[in-house]
């Protein structure tokens, strides 16, 4: 990572996140390398180590919460016969314009069925999951798998934000009742909120999607929103009720206890890494750079040497001492001694978003200390060695715990109740959440949809289920009473 292959590196990044984000962003994947676009196939991007280890951390916490919840680990075939894919008709419809096939072989050979790259796993999951569900003792049956899925998009693609190819886990539930279905999209939800909010510092409001924006072929659909700088929201992972649909299209039936066969319900959740990844390294950074929290750091501590001649062994010799002390109680921590000024590295690990530096030089022997810089705050401290383990993990939590309650306050006072057309394009203009009395999120409000989204270039977001609301007054397209309360956003 530290390579100085490529001379024109950079370590001085200043550019203003609030007013000009999609340069922030683009320039943000190139300089601190989290992606390089160089790749050549739209959609596709290599993801350097850079970006990649954090998103390997997001995995670790990710898994953690599954498996503790009972969901176990397995892993599936990439490819999706075309017979499979379309056993499921609304599910084929919504997926289909966006598969890649596999048709040929090297050797010229046409395959008898084509092969669909998955761009979700269902149809690759569910033909299986029809012969392993028997009997009321398999249920429920909880799993999940890591992998990447395949979709071509044809909007505008962006590294992690919208690409044909993203990391994604999904988990795939099978249950004996719809009760236990529902109580499967609750626990999501709170997975969802633990792993975003509690680990990766971004709040959310959860939402449940209009009927003509749920998962194709599934009942209900659930989602957590973020919010983007330019005041765009941003979808975060998703739950799907797929009622008893998928069970009836791929047979999946079990015996139960007065010996029936019936067919089982299910849950498909699908938080999506690299996604996330994208909406954390933008909620977070600032003018410099990248913030990154303290738990998903690749490096969580960078330590850089100050010397000038003859203290270069001495000084050395105290920062590896510091390095094996933090490496041993399991800090992630790199030492810094390339030829570069201490002043380059600062700049340099400050864009890379490193949460804390040390800082240690001749005087610092000499008294027994370091200094310790924060990234969030950018404020140094100087302490003693002995407290340094300490004061590294009490300083890791708390720049979490900064970095979440600033993220909070730009949500605070972003929902404004709007109720006429002019209201809501004021709302989203400001990069904010309009919050408006609407007529019906089933199939009859879509002609509404339709009118409020051409007015306002603004999503219908659904309504909210994280918290209890009545509507009151008018739908604002056609004017009757209102039976729900929508939030509508601009949308990536
Ligand atoms: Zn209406």
């Amino acid at each position: 990572m530290s390579s100085k292959k490529n001379d024109t590196k950079q370590a001085i990044f200043d550019i203003d996140k609030e007013n000009d984000f999609p340069d922030w962003y683009t320039e943000i994947c190139r300089v601190a390398e989290l992606a390089d676009v160089r790749y050549g196939v739209k959609g596709f991007t290599p993801f350097p180590p850079w970006s990649f280890m954090s998103m390997n951390l997001m995995f670790e916490i990710l898994e953690e919460v599954l498996q503790r919840k009972d969901h176990l680990p397995m892993y599936f075939p990439t490819v999706i016969p075309e017979t499979n894919l379309t056993k499921e008709a609304k599910h084929v419809e919504g997926f289909t314009p966006q598969v890649f096939w596999i048709e040929t072989t090297g050797s010229g050979e046409k395959l008898e069925e084509r092969l669909a790259l998955r761009p979700t796993s269902e149809a690759a999951i569910y033909p299986m999951y029809s012969l392993w569900v028997r009997s009321w003792r398999d249920l429920p049956l909880k799993r999940y798998q890591r992998c990447s899925v395949f979709r071509s998009e044809i909007k505008s693609t962006r590294p992690f934000l919208r690409g044909r190819e993203f990391l994604w886990i999904e988990s795939h539930n099978v249950y004996a009742t719809h009760d236990a279905v529902k109580a499967q999209i609750k626990e999501d939800l709170e997975t969802t909120k633990e792993v975003c909010t509690d680990n990766f510092g971004l709040p959310v409001m959860v939402f449940r999607r209009t009927q003509w924006d749920k998962f194709p072929g599934g009942l209900n659909t659930y989602a957590a929103d973020t919010l983007m700088p330019d005041g765009k929201v941003i979808q975060l992972p998703s739950t799907h009720d797929l009622g008893d649909n998928f069970a009836k299209a791929f047979d999946i039936t079990y015996l139960n206890k007065d010996n029936e066969t019936v067919h089982a319900w299910q849950t498909c959740y699908g938080p999506a890494i690299s996604r996330i990844y994208g909406a954390m390294i933008s909620v977070h950074g600032d003018n410099k750079g990248l913030r990154l929290p303290f738990k998903v750091a690749p490096y969580q501590v960078v330590i850089v040497p100050i010397f000038k001649g003859k203290d270069v062994d001495a000084v050395l010799k105290y920062c590896v001492d510091i390095k094996e002390t933090l490496k041993k109680a399991g800090i992630r921590v790199h030492l810094d001694d390339s030829d570069e000024t201490p002043g380059w590295k600062y700049n340099y690990w400050e864009m890379k978003g490193v949460p804390i530096r040390v800082e240690a030089g001749p005087r610092d022997i000499k008294q027994n200390n370091v200094v310790l810089f924060r990234r969030d705050t950018m404020k140094r401290d100087i302490i003693s060695l002995k407290e340094l383990k300490k004061k590294v993990t009490d300083l890791g939590k708390e720049i979490d715990e900064n970095l979440l309650n600033m993220a909070e306050a730009k949500f605070d006072g972003l929902v404004v109740d709007a109720e006429r057309y002019g209201e809501i394009d004021d709302a989203l203009d400001h990069g904010k959440i309009a919050r408006v009395p609407f007529c019906s999120i089933e199939m009859d409000g879509y002609p509404c949809a339709e009118e409020i989204e051409k007015n306002t270039r603004g999503d219908i977001r659904g309504t909210r289920i994280d918290i209890d609301e009545k509507s009151e007054g008018l739908c604002v397209a056609c004017g009757k009473v209102a039976k729900e309360v929508v939030y509508i956003a601009r949308s990536y």
